[in-house]
């Protein structure tokens, strides 16, 4: 028996997204620029997975760029809103929770004079509206935050980015890392106010290597601003190259198996609670995830002299059971997060972070549950 419980990580592709891949590479092959039959079939494709995209952000289907993943979506939106809005102000406000493509990118404009605030969360990853609205001035050209924090779940106040930015009555762009929360909790790009959101395909059981940058039309950014790279027409000149047009299919066909319903929330929230309920039978376990944090993450110290790597190598070989420490990008490096969070260096080097998905049961908290207690007894904290 096997436990997947990493899919902050990445979940498995759906029986649709697989099928929809395979068909396109079989059988729907052409380059969608061309301009014979086998062009125009490909590209009818793509219209039809823009829109399906677009309509599960609440937008118009120009309002979307197909891209390699999140990390290229957030690259291009924070290089691209410094850009377009540099001559109106100097100053970015982003998290010190953010993903390291966020991060990166805000550090390398950092570097080219740009002045970055870093919010800094409270000991479970909140950050409050109150920090936004202060860190928020006319001299603002982008507030980028992102909405359900990957490492511990924490649900950030993005809605009230709006109301700051009007505040201040600042030139900012709003953008808004999706990734997390897309899939889980009903996502309005206008009712957000976002003018950028990033999304990620195998994060909602579909392809790697696929994403998507949601642009707000009325917010009137060209391919003058937001291009990193330079080539054809495609993709509006924002992200030039020859479509993915299998990974673009696999994407909507994924998409459209998103259960946005209450039963479906419901069922992760009573396994979140399960899963609470199990791991706090567990002698010196602490949760790094708060209260509110979303039903899909859970963060936790593990109460044992190995560190958080051993630990799940150890959940993986012996147990069947794969989670993750942290962001599985940052590979072993200590927590950003965790970091940010100011949480001791015992509790930085030994938690875990379980995530779930539609498919996951009680009986793989059961299987985690079991697994930690038997590897705690064989290698107590001493
Ligand atoms: N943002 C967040 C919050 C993420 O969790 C991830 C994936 N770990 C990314 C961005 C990057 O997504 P991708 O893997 O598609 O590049």
């Amino acid at each position: 028996m096997t436990a997947y419980l990493d899919n902050s990580a990445t979940t498995k592709p759906c029986k649709e997204c697989t099928d929809a891949v395979c068909r396109m590479l079989s059988e729907n092959w052409g380059n969608p620029s061309s301009l014979h039959n086998l062009g125009i079939h490909a590209m009818k494709e793509i219209v039809t997975a823009r829109t399906v995209i677009a309509d599960s952000l609440g937008a118009d289907k120009e309002e979307i760029i197909f891209t390699s993943g999140a990390t290229e979506a957030n690259n291009i939106a924070v290089f691209g809103a410094a850009k377009a809005k540099k001559r109106l102000g100097n100053r970015i406000v982003t998290t010190a929770i953010e993903h390291e493509s966020v991060l990166q990118s805000a550090q390398e404009l950092e570097k080219q004079g740009f002045e970055v605030i870093y919010l800094k969360p409270d000991k479970f990853g909140n950050i409050s509206e109150n920090q936004i609205i202060e860190a928020v001035n006319s001299s603002t050209i982008l507030v980028s935050i992102m909405y359900i924090n990957n490492e511990v779940g924490s649900i950030l106040p993005v809605r009230s980015i709006q109301r700051a930015v009007k505040k201040a009555n600042a030139p900012a762009l709003i953008h808004i890392d999706c990734v997390q929360a897309y899939g889980k909790i009903p996502i309005n790009a206008k009712k957000l106010g976002a003018d950028l959101i990033s999304i990620s395909a195998h994060k909602v059981h579909g392809p790697k290597g696929i994403g998507a940058l949601y642009i707000n039309k009325s917010a009137n950014l060209t391919n003058q601003n937001f291009a990193r790279v330079f080539g054809g027409e495609q993709e509006r000149k924002i992200r030039p190259g020859t479509e993915n047009a299998p990974l673009i299919a696999g994407f909507a066909a994924a998409v459209k198996n998103i259960d946005l319903s209450s039963v479906q929330k419901q069922k992760i929230k009573e396994l979140n609670a399960y899963a609470k309920s199990r791991l706090s039978e567990i002698k010196g376990l602490t949760f790094n995830s708060g209260e509110n944090a979303s039903d899909y993450i859970i963060n936790v110290y593990v109460p044992t002299f190995m560190r958080s790597q051993t630990i799940l190598q150890e959940l993986s070989a012996n147990y069947g059971i794969f989670v993750s420490n942290g962001s599985a990008c940052a590979k072993g490096k200590k927590s950003h997060v965790l970091t940010a969070m100011n949480l001791d260096n015992e509790i930085l080097d030994k938690s875990i972070r379980i995530s779930f998905c539609r498919n996951n049961t009680k009986e793989d908290i059961d299987l985690l549950a079991d697994a930690l207690k038997d590897l705690i007894k064989k290698h107590p904290r001493s």
